[in-house]
């Protein structure tokens, strides 16, 4: 029998971070602010200048990159941030951490933002974080034109969208600022670690000197003397600085994204276009304008009741693949009902819906056409294991 392929496995740190690592370690040069053109320095102009960004600037994780772009945007206490509700509990914690009120707004079951509740809710807001969730764009022109037109700030919380375009553009650039992560489960891996993006350098330089550019520190950054002069001693230091070793894991894998990039779609949508030809797994269509950089794949069960959910979910775990269905698993981070901490309680139940019918399964980049073939194979077998060979048309 063929074994299924182990999904969770990470891919190896290119051999080239091994030597820059060493050579870190030998001087124990670990500070950014020590020298200038330090590691992490350097990620910055290479990342900005990948993305297409005129500002980068490297923290401790994405939701620190989600914590800081609230400070930065200057949004006084309890001031409202919208957020789709469906995202990981970091998003809207980012928001609580920075004093302010996370908003929810509902998400159709094809994972991205019901438009109808966004432009509802939006006159209640004073600022919009869209969390594109596993890499789904939401309908982005749409957003940043209700957006524009009633002066709101967007903050893309690409943490898991990095190589992922929308009509060419890249993700992460398009609102006011672009937040993105190295946690090991993202397109690069750091273990930790996280970038913000922004073409504003007023915005950017507060953001610099909150994330821990103490005293002078600022002038080894982004030349942008006259903002940091204009916030020197203003602004609280919040520390959350990326160090130059996770820098030089970054920076190795930097020349990795095509490849990752090109080799997840072509997973993704060799799995999604089998998936589909079962009567009891529906995987939404991407926007028209997007083209997505996926790692995983998300699809619907349809006309499964809560048994048999349950059912296909042990039926796959037999053959060896994992599916996590949001809604469903103890505790999950990504059902908002868990988020007891937040201060306002409400019941989303379109996006309650989606959550208990949509699964997630690990599709990394890595895996060859083979591989995928039997993971595909395994969750059709297991869906017909459980509600039957569907009856077939026109016979
Ligand atoms: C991973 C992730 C985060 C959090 O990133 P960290 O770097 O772990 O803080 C936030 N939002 C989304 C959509 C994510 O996938």
């Amino acid at each position: 029998m063929t074994l299924p392929p182990n999904v969770y496995d990470a891919e190896p740190i290119p051999e080239a971070a091994l030597a820059e690592v060493t050579r870190i370690l030998s001087s124990g040069d670990l500070f950014r602010y020590t020298n200038e053109n330090s590691p992490v320095q350097l990620l910055e102009q290479e990342f900005a200048a990948f993305l297409g960004s005129k500002y980068a600037l490297a923290v401790s994780s994405c939701s620190a990159a989600l914590f800081l772009s609230l400070k930065a945007l200057g949004l006084p206490r309890d001031a409202r941030v919208l957020i789709p509700a469906f995202t990981f509990a970091a998003v809207p914690s980012s928001i609580i951490h920075a004093d302010c009120i996370p908003v929810l707004c509902e998400c159709k079951d094809d994972y991205r933002i019901d438009l109808d509740d966004f432009r509802a809710k939006l006159p209640d807001v004073q600022a919009v974080i869209i969390s594109h969730m596993r890499g789904h764009t939401s309908d982005m022109d749409a957003i940043m034109e209700a957006c524009d037109e009633a002066g709101i700030p967007v903050v893309e919380d690409a943490a898991h969208s990095l190589g992922t375009t929308w009509h060419g553009q890249n993700i992460g650039t398009i609102g006011k600022i672009g937040c993105f992560s190295f946690q090991s489960y993202k397109l690069l891996n750091a273990g930790e670690g996280g970038i913000m993006v922004s073409d504003d350098p007023d915005l950017i330089a507060r953001a610099v000197i909150m994330s821990g550019a103490y005293e002078h520190n600022w002038a080894k950054n982004m030349g942008l003397k006259e903002a940091y002069e204009r916030w020197q001693n203003q602004l609280p230091l919040y520390n959350v600085r990326l160090n130059n070793l996770s820098a030089a894991l970054i920076r190795a894998q930097l020349p990795e994204i095509p490849r990752r990039v090109q080799d997840g779609r072509r997973n993704h949508d060799h799995v999604a276009a089998k998936l589909n030809r079962s009567a009891w797994i529906s995987v939404p269509e991407k926007l028209a304008a997007e083209n997505r950089a996926p790692d995983s794949i998300q699809f619907n069960l349809v006309g499964m009741g809560d048994n048999a959910v349950k059912s296909f979910a042990e039926a796959a775990a037999q053959r060896g693949i994992k599916v996590q269905v949001f809604g469903r698993s103890r505790d999950n981070a990504r059902a908002f009902w868990n988020w007891q901490f937040l201060p306002e309680q409400v019941d989303l139940p379109q996006t309650r819906q989606m959550l208990m019918n949509a699964c997630d399964v690990r599709l990394p980049a890595r895996l060859t056409l083979e591989e995928c073939d039997l993971v595909a194979g395994a969750l059709i077998d297991a869906a017909e294991e459980v509600m039957g060979q569907p009856l077939a048309y026109g016979t």
